[in-house]
């Protein structure tokens, strides 16, 4: 049993400053699973840091009485980097002010890090291959000499899930329903994970072309387990990003359920004692690619037609955007037409848009032309 708090103090660019990185250790040490959670990753979405506040202390309870039995890692806050960016009185949150570099994209590839070394070592022992594969990926990151701040924090956060059999990021929309990003391998495995948190949609993609930190994992083993189909290396680390719900949404009666469903589908997994309640499951999940990020290619004000949660069809007004400039300012409206048919499970919370701004995403079932190579919003 344990519940351990520690903090890191990392180096900040500019001299004299640092910045703090705390983490949580909760169940068992020798516990045969491990579980990875964080939350804010971009600074700006806070609903998670909500949930894993009240994640805690059902956790702590669970392992005081010895029921737990897997060992949690959880990172509340884990873009102190991120919290400090407010500009004029906003907090900005998403992208590294040095590099430009969304704090969400670009993780390394793990695959490409450590092949060639794994591909000397691989036995017809699965669990001896699994621990092979994880020590290979702990040894790169000893390599590693991260020199910014961010690197340092990325670095140090890679060294605590890098080992975990799930990896779950905590995120939120603009304005949304709860859902989901996984990868297909992945969404094999997280069905409860979707079911109890309520989820409306699971959108999957191999690879979305981001390098995002809930694909970096899995795209490992998927990866290996393609690249030496003879040897028997089990997929071992399922990963996702929980969309919850937009960044305005952070109450603690929203983020207490939110908890209560995460602990029930630990206990759903075997991971904690009890029985969880039943729950109805959530839809099928759909391809990232027939998913529709709605666009704008105008300035101008919003002026939504449709409402979270409507089913739209393929040509519906989704919004009209009244003209800001130009001939007909102030009395024109453009719709804007939805691209396929599907269910609106986000918008823009800002009504005042310009070219290039997503305004909605519309879950679709059939892929989409054109929506190939890089699958994100930015
Ligand atoms: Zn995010």
């Amino acid at each position: 049993m344990a519940f351990e708090r520690i903090t890191h103090t990392i180096d900040a660019d500019a001299p004299g400053t640092t910045t703090q990185l705390t983490l949580f250790r909760i169940g068992p040490a020798d516990a045969a699973a491990k579980i990875y959670l964080q939350a804010a990753l971009h600074a700006d979405e806070q609903p998670g840091i909500m949930v894993l506040h009240h994640l805690l202390p059902l956790l702590k309870a669970a392992d005081e009485t010895g029921e737990l039995s897997a060992r949690f890692t959880i990172f509340p806050m884990v873009n102190p980097l991120g919290m400090n960016q407010r500009v004029f009185e906003d907090h900005i949150g998403r992208y590294d002010f040095r590099s430009g570099t969304n704090f969400n994209r670009r993780w390394p590839d793990l695959f490409a890090a450590v092949d060639t070394k794994v591909a000397q070592n691989l036995t017809d022992d699965p669990a001896a291959n699994v621990a092979m594969i994880r020590e290979a990926v702990r040894d790169w990151l000893d390599t590693q000499r991260p020199t910014t701040a961010m690197q340092k924090l990325r670095h140090l956060v890679m060294t605590q899930a890098y080992d975990a059999d799930y990896v779950l990021d905590l995120h939120c929309d603009n304005e949304a329903l709860v859902h989901l990003f996984v990868t297909p391998d992945s969404m094999a495995e997280l069905g409860e994970l979707a079911d109890h948190m309520g989820s409306v949609a699971q959108l999957t993609a191999e690879d979305s072309g981001g390098g995002s930190f809930d694909e970096v994992w899995p795209s490992l083993w998927t990866r290996l387990r393609q690249a030496h189909p003879n040897k028997p290396i089990p997929f071992s680390a399922r990963a996702a990003t929980l969309e919850y719900r937009g960044q305005p949404d952070v109450f603690d009666e929203i983020g207490k359920d939110d908890a209560a469903r995460l602990f029930a589908f630990f206990q759903a997994k075997g991971f904690a004692a009890g029985t969880p309640p039943e729950v109805e499951a959530a839809p099928a999940s759909s391809p990232l690619s027939a998913t529709e990020m709605l666009r704008v290619d105008k300035a101008g004000l919003l002026a939504y037609r449709v409402e979270l949660g409507d089913h739209v069809e393929k040509g519906q007004p989704i919004a009209d955007l009244i003209a800001l400039d130009g001939p007909d300012a102030f009395t024109a409206r453009t719709p804007i037409l939805a691209g396929t048919s599907g269910r609106v499970i986000s918008r823009n919370i800002a009504k005042f848009v310009v070219p290039g701004n997503s305004i909605a995403k519309i879950v679709g079932t059939e892929p989409l032309a054109g929506r190939e190579g890089y699958l994100l919003e930015d």
